[in-house]
């Protein structure tokens, strides 16, 4: 099917996200098709949804937006990686970060080294310098910006901005501000939508980007597969905190473990946009608030209560339908999975629209792919933690999944081979997914990586053992290096303001 006429249904960063990638490829494609967006003034989006990762940089990239005026116009910050604070234990702290230092160290194994030689997996990362200087990604010669190195960085930014900015880079795009009221099925699925002022909009395929509204899927009998016996968060309480003048501002993401879920605190340019993700049934939102308050140490004024059924829809592709963003899935916002799973959704539809089998191979995918952030997600609560109701909860009901997981890797530290690659058939797209790369600093910091097995592994073999030793002596020296000649984060993100 080459669609001549593709109608999205909401404006938010999935809607607008979709709308450029469908749009690009219709026309590299040649199919010439007329993409409009519907969406609602009077409903809004979500608001909240504040970190990207690496994915949406080379989005940006592949459509030539210039990144400089990203960060300035929607006042946007760098992310390295995540900071998990107090989820191993109280006053323990580890980071995750983001870049892939394993694509620069050919046949050395930096990993197992690392494990073996009892060091932090970090270490020979160069987002690990950089975000312990509190750097940016570049330093400055002659007046140019250098890049410090070759990986992509992610971004914490406000996502009603980003929607925004979005929505103005977008082009050719028909625009409609009104809301669907109506839905009339066709022998495709649906053929048209009826919105609120009377008009009718004709499409050959839709996206139902409506947020948690799922306002077309669900007409086409869309089942949503719930999570909650996997995921023991279950709501939300989003506040915004102040940025003082002149304090630095951190590039990463503070995931911090509470007594009844975690806290998560991620600068903008302007402010903090935090949030308590916590269990209900182990707290009630007053006592959440109160909880919050006595960490910080002031007052907040939350700006939401948001009830989370995390999940996805069994088949997010019905018919003529796809659901994208939250009206596809939802998951609590540990690792950035939200807007990243777009962006990959949105490239994988890009390749298979158009093909026979294209829904089939689409709504396996999807599925894989949620359901291996959702594991990913719940082996982060493997946690030494039994210091209130929720920690021991969740102690004693690791999920089959995760506890086959810590079995396999009791013996060797996660690899490559452990994972088929994602999305099957795609690989040459080299889209990033949940992999070892993800797995080993979550759990090095976790104390669950087997220490004697990866020196066992490391002994039966001294000349990968003794490549992989200076291989990470050298990118250690060389992203230290690297890392105190860039420039203070904040101050960059200032000089791009001119
Ligand atoms: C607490 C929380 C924290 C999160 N943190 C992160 C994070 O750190 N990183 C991340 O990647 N993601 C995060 N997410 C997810 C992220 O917010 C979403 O993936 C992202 O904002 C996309 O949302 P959306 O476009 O699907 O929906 P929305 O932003 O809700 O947009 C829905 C759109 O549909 C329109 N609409 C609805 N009904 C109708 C109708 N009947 N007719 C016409 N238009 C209609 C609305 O007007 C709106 O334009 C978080 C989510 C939550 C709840």
């Amino acid at each position: 099917m080459r669609p001549k006429s593709i109608v999205i249904v909401g404006g938010g960063t999935a809607g607008w996200l979709a709308a450029m990638m469908l749009s690009d490829v219709s026309a590299r494609r040649g199919w010439g098709s007329k993409v409009t967006v519907v969406e609602s003034s009077k409903i809004g989006v979500i608001g909240v949804g504040e970190g990207s990762t690496a994915v949406f940089r080379q989005m940006l990239r592949h459509f030539k937006l210039d990144e400089a005026e990203f960060l300035r116009e929607t006042g946007a910050t760098i992310k390295y990686g995540i900071r998990h604070r107090d989820w191993r234990r109280l006053g323990h702290s580890y980071d995750g970060p983001i870049d892939t230092p394993q694509m620069v160290a050919g046949a050395a194994d930096l990993d197992l080294y690392a494990v073996a030689a009892g060091r932090s997996v970090g270490e020979a990362h160069l987002f690990q310098h950089l975000l312990n200087g509190n750097r940016a990604p570049v330093s400055r010669r002659e007046g140019r910006d250098v890049q410090a190195g070759p990986f992509h960085y992610a971004f914490h930014f406000d996502q009603a901005l980003v929607g925004a900015w979005l929505r103005r880079k977008a082009q050719g795009i028909t625009l409609i501000d009104d809301q669907v009221q109506g839905v009339e099925r066709g022998e495709a699925g649906i053929s048209a939508l009826v919105l609120e002022s009377g008009q009718r909009v004709e499409g050959d395929f839709f996206l139902d980007c409506t947020g948690f509204r799922r306002r077309l899927i669900g007409e086409l009998g869309g089942q949503w597969l719930s999570y909650a016996d996997v995921l023991p968060v279950n709501r939300a309480m989003p506040f915004w905190v102040d940025i003082k003048p002149g304090e630095e501002i951190a590039p990463c993401t503070l995931a911090w473990a509470q007594k009844s879920g975690w806290m998560w605190w991620i600068p903008t340019q302007g402010r903090y946009g935090a949030g308590y993700v916590y269990s209900d049934a182990h707290c009630t939102p007053d006592q959440a608030k109160a909880e919050i308050e006595g960490v910080l140490g002031y007052e907040i004024h939350p700006r939401k209560d948001i009830i989370m059924d995390a999940g996805r829809q069994r088949d997010a592709w019905i018919g003529n339908c796809v659901a994208v963003g939250l009206a596809s899935s939802f998951l609590e916002p540990l690792e950035a999975t939200s807007i990243h799973g777009t962006i990959v959704q949105m490239m994988m539809l890009s390749e298979w629209l158009g093909q026979g089998d294209g829904r089939e191979r689409y709504n396996a995918a999807v599925g894989t792919q949620v359901d291996d952030f959702r594991d990913f997600i719940r082996l982060h609560y493997v946690s030494e933690r039994r210091d209130s109701p929720f920690w021991c909860d969740v102690a004693s009901s690791h999920p089959q999944v995760v506890r086959d997981r810590l079995a396999q890797w009791r013996d060797h530290i996660p690899r490559p081979a452990d994972f088929p690659r994602f999305p099957p058939g795609l690989e040459h797209l080299g889209l990033a997914h949940v992999q070892e790369q993800l797995y080993v600093p979550v759990m090095d910091g976790l104390g669950l990586l087997n220490r004697q097995a990866a020196q066992a592994e490391m002994a039966a073999n001294p000349k990968a053992r003794d490549l992989a030793r200076a291989t990470h002596a050298g990118l250690v020296k060389e992203y230290t290096r690297a890392a105190a000649q860039c420039l203070p984060h904040r101050a960059w993100l200032q000089s791009l303001s001119g």
